[in-house]
């Protein structure tokens, strides 16, 4: 014992304490309860669940913790059900007690080791999906109960602790027994499995009142009219739908108390004078809701789930189409070298905003500009120094610009400017402003040369007889022709023939 309880954390005792006096208590409460009639076997044996619950909970110490409370469960039943062919009955329920509660301990390993084995395989614990259902009804419960219980039976009987009485045969014997802690096995387990999922707590509580429900229909069906039970179909299915494994575990355990107690004091619709019929009436009854609300509580996790995973999926979707839909618009705006705007957004732009200064009697005025002897940068310096160049123009006429301003890369080396609201004179002066930043501030170095530059600009403001964007382009265009030609590094204007020198 002292070696095996290494094996148990520290912190883990309190809680071991617990399940032992929760095996022992429940298992005594189980026997008083659970019997069709004095003497005979139970027809649910949650501590079966109970020694599986132990096992996953506190690990290989629970097998001793599972042994003591067996023992101490069994040994005086078995003693007390002695038939009179004993002659020994004393030693021989203390041995019989040793026996079982070993095999109770080789069932909880087993109904451990599939669950165990379960989680290694898929990573999870089971009950989380419906398609883990097989494996928990065929593996979890029914397997360890049917090799221990075909055990246990065959002690018994050669122990002659049972023999056959009451029209139960030894067969109907060893079925119950098999059934009994298949129930058992059946009943914890959920609960132990949705208790340790974080959604247990949340999940009770707004349950309660359909619990509430459920003990009502329950009692008056017992003990007024027996069809009632039926009305507790639909509180089942609404109980599995909304509160998932949490709320149909418990239900399952409070109709499952419920029935039995019922049918051990002989009322309610399962019970029949001829008791292998009445065990047979309740077992039917409780296995078929059982499976089909396992089935559905499970049913709505994964549908819930699925949604979830769906919804998650449209955002992420959602967000990475927004995001290719922003940069596609960037792209489609943009100049791809300098960043700045690119000539078909400046249309865009510039055709809404003469709209804009037309219907309110607005200025406007358009900057063509230029950079001057620009082939000379590529021809001495390469491209590569080329296109630096141009991102230092953007660089330092952006800077100079208000929110208001729209400028853009028209193609090559030819910039333009949007100016809403601005008169030719305003734009002139602006287009100084532009050209004395440029000669002063834009600097490129490249392979340690120092490359300058400057611009001319052509002005021409929004007119009357402006026909379209093309015209007023024309005539900005011939204004920065004739800054070129009267000597570069200046701004003209469309209209008026005056040239700005500083
Ligand atoms: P001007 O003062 O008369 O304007 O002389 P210029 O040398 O600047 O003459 P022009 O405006 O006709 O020169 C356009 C040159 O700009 C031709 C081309 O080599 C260069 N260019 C156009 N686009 C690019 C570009 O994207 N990168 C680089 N590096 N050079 C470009
Ligand atoms: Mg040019
Ligand atoms: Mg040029």
């Amino acid at each position: 014992m002292k070696q095996a309880l290494t094996f148990l954390n520290p912190e883990r005792y309190f809680i071991a304490f617990i399940l032992f006096i929760g095996y022992v208590g429940i298992g005594f409460i189980n026997i008083q309860q659970a019997h069709l009639s004095p003497g005979h076997l139970a027809v649910i044996w949650l501590p079966a669940g109970i020694g599986l619950l132990m096992a996953l909970e506190i690990g290989p110490a629970a097998f001793i913790f599972i042994f003591f409370a067996s023992f101490i469960l069994n040994t005086p039943t078995y003693y007390y059900i002695n038939t009179p062919s004993n002659t020994h009955p004393l030693i021989t329920s203390l041995l019989v007690g040793i026996g079982t509660a070993l095999i109770d301990v080789w069932q909880a390993y087993m109904a451990a080791k599939a669950w165990q084995f379960f989680l290694t395989k898929h990573h999870r614990s089971p009950l989380q999906k419906p398609t883990d259902l097989p494996y928990f009804w065929g593996k979890i419960c029914f397997i360890p109960a049917l090799f221990s219980m075909a055990l246990t039976h065959t002690l018994l009987s050669l122990s002659s602790i049972i023999s056959t009485q009451d029209g139960f045969s030894n067969i109907q014997q060893m079925f119950m027994l098999i059934m009994g802690d298949t129930a058992g096995l059946f009943i914890v387990a959920p609960i132990y499995a949705s208790w340790k999922s974080s959604a247990f707590k949340y999940r009770i509580r707004p349950a309660i009142p359909y619990f509430f429900a459920l003990i009502l229909i329950i009692a008056l069906g017992f003990l007024l009219y027996s069809y009632l039970m039926m009305l507790i179909l639909p509180i089942l299915l609404l109980i599995a739908i909304r509160f998932r494994l949490a709320g149909t575990s418990l239900a399952l355990l409070i109709v499952f108390m419920l029935s039995m107690i019922g049918t051990t004091h002989h009322i309610g619709p399962f019970f029949t004078p001829s008791e292998p019929l009445s065990f047979l009436n309740l077992q039917l009854f409780l296995f078929s809701i059982g499976l089909t609300l396992h089935y559905l509580a499970l049913l709505q996790e994964l549908l819930s789930h699925s949604h979830l995973q769906l919804e998650t999926e449209v955002t992420l979707r959602t967000e990475a189409l927004a995001a290719a839909n922003q940069r596609l618009e960037e792209l489609v705006t943009t100049d791809e070298l300098t960043g700045v705007a690119n000539r078909r957004e400046w249309q865009r732009r510039c055709e809404e905003a003469i709209i804009y200064a037309r219907r309110y009697q607005q200025p406007l005025s358009i900057l063509l500009i230029d950079i001057d002897h620009f082939k000379n940068v590529n021809d001495q310096h390469g491209h590569l120094a080329g296109d630096l160049t141009l991102k230092e123009l953007c660089r330092v006429c952006t800077a100079e610009l208000r929110a208001t301003d729209s400028f853009a890369r028209w193609g090559g080396e030819e910039f333009v400017l949007l100016l809403p609201g601005t008169t030719q004179v305003e734009a002139i002066l602006a287009g100084n402003k532009l050209r004395i930043a440029v000669e002063n501030q834009a600097l490129v170095e490249y392979h340690e040369q120092k490359i300058r530059i400057t611009i001319s600009v052509g002005v021409a403001m929004l007119e009357d007889n402006d026909s379209s964007l093309d015209h007023l382009l024309n005539r900005a265009d011939q204004a920065m022709y004739a800054a070129k030609a009267a000597g570069r590094n200046q701004v003209q204007c469309a209209i008026s023939s005056t040239a700005f020198n500083h």
